[in-house]
């Protein structure tokens, strides 16, 4: 067994206030995770839209055959964050997590985690505890500059379309999952986002459910110290998502992957009985007026049929939204979205060089598919 981590004790946790009064794009800081750079599904190249000003999308649930089809219109929760801001967010969510190295339930104590048999994990002053084991240490995932251009274009507001279209498809599958008297957690309920980068997405759907909770989980601390301002219902766990998820087993309503990493079999045992998994992934149109401009990395077309195909033994699709529309970028919203995804060092030297050879405006499109998945 390894040495349990986390011996220095974090002395506060700054409050996880969240400005309650900003619309709701304006709160988001920024997301799309890039998560870290281990591992296949990770190249996700397209990762890097942010949005702007866009003209309304234009978004058609196509249902998958045989699927069910979410409710054209699900109704918004209420946002509750005023009652909400003094608590911590861990002490909801704990009850969904397992060790690292043991899998046993955790508790928390003195602002640290804790499992029965001897492992220990500080909450850092930052807000998010960090659950890597001694094996993932040299993920470092993304850096400091790609969370702070993401964050940086996501508060531009850009993205906010793709946003309300995942905190849609999770709040309709919720309206579906409770009429049917589906299993849930007790408490409402709860979302993990795989790759949360800066919490941008978790946060839109948190807001979108109603008594919900949530876990951001990335493997960079940069995303991490991030994540954990998000939201006053999300907690923000440093972990790696191509290893074992320390979540217990049936313990979440909801996983996201957007833009992120994905482990088809740790999602499966993490998600209840009637849980969901939504997917978000980049169309080949994704950016494409900036591929080639700013040599950026493309986006593989294959990459949805692939991606069902990796998910096919343990789930069955239930529908795909399209989200597509035109984004107005200046040059800074330009350099941002370059800056914060899988082609933030690739063409990097001449990067300024190219993006000055650009008109003052450009239009550029923003293209994803949100897909959910049930469990077989
Ligand atoms: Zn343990």
């Amino acid at each position: 067994m390894r040495e349990p981590r986390g011996s220095r004790r974090a002395r506060a946790r700054p409050q996880q206030a969240v400005s309650g009064s900003g619309t709701a794009s304006s709160r988001f800081e920024a997301a799309a995770s890039g998560a870290g750079a281990a591992g296949a599904e990770l190249g996700d190249a397209a990762e890097t839209a942010r949005g702007a000003a866009v003209s309304s999308p234009g978004i058609v649930t196509e249902p998958a055959a045989g699927a069910e089809v979410s409710p054209p219109d699900a109704p918004k929760s209420p946002i509750r964050h005023a009652a909400e801001t003094g608590v911590s967010s861990f002490g909801a969510i704990v009850q969904f997590l397992a060790c690292p190295e043991c899998a046993a339930p955790i508790t928390e104590r003195d602002r640290c985690l804790r499992c029965p048999h001897g492992h220990s994990f500080d909450i850092a002053k930052q807000g998010y505890v960090s659950l890597l084991t001694g094996a993932s240490t040299k993920m470092t995932g993304d850096s400091a500059d790609m969370l702070n251009a993401r964050a940086a274009f996501q508060g531009s507001g850009h993205f906010s379309p793709i946003a309300e279209a995942i905190a849609h498809a999770v709040a309709g599958g919720a309206a579906e999952t409770a009429a049917g008297g589906a299993a849930e957690s007790s408490g409402g309920p709860a979302v993990l986002e795989l790759g949360s980068g800066t919490g941008y997405y978790l946060a839109a759907v948190l807001d979108a459910l109603a008594e919900s909770h949530g876990i951001a989980l990335d493997v960079s601390k940069y995303a991490a110290r991030r994540a954990a301002r998000a939201h006053p219902r999300a907690a923000s766990v440093l972990a790696d998502a191509w290893r074992g998820l320390p979540v217990r087993d049936a313990a979440l309503s909801h996983v996201l992957s957007v833009f992120a990493p994905r482990n088809p079999a740790e999602v499966a045992r993490v998600l209840a009985p009637g849980g969901t998994f939504v997917v978000v992934t980049p169309t080949a149109r994704h950016l494409g007026e900036l591929i080639g401009p700013l040599g950026m990395i493309t986006v593989d077309g294959g990459k949805d049929t692939r991606l069902a195909d990796t998910l096919s033994t343990r789930f069955v699709p239930l529908d795909r939204t399209p989200v597509e529309y035109p984004m107005s970028l200046g040059h800074t919203d330009i350099a941002n979205v370059a800056a914060m995804g899988p082609s933030a060092h690739h063409a990097a030297a001449d990067r300024a060089e190219r993006l000055a050879a650009l008109p003052e405006r450009l239009d550029v499109t923003a293209s994803v598919t949100v897909a959910r998945y049930g469990l077989r």
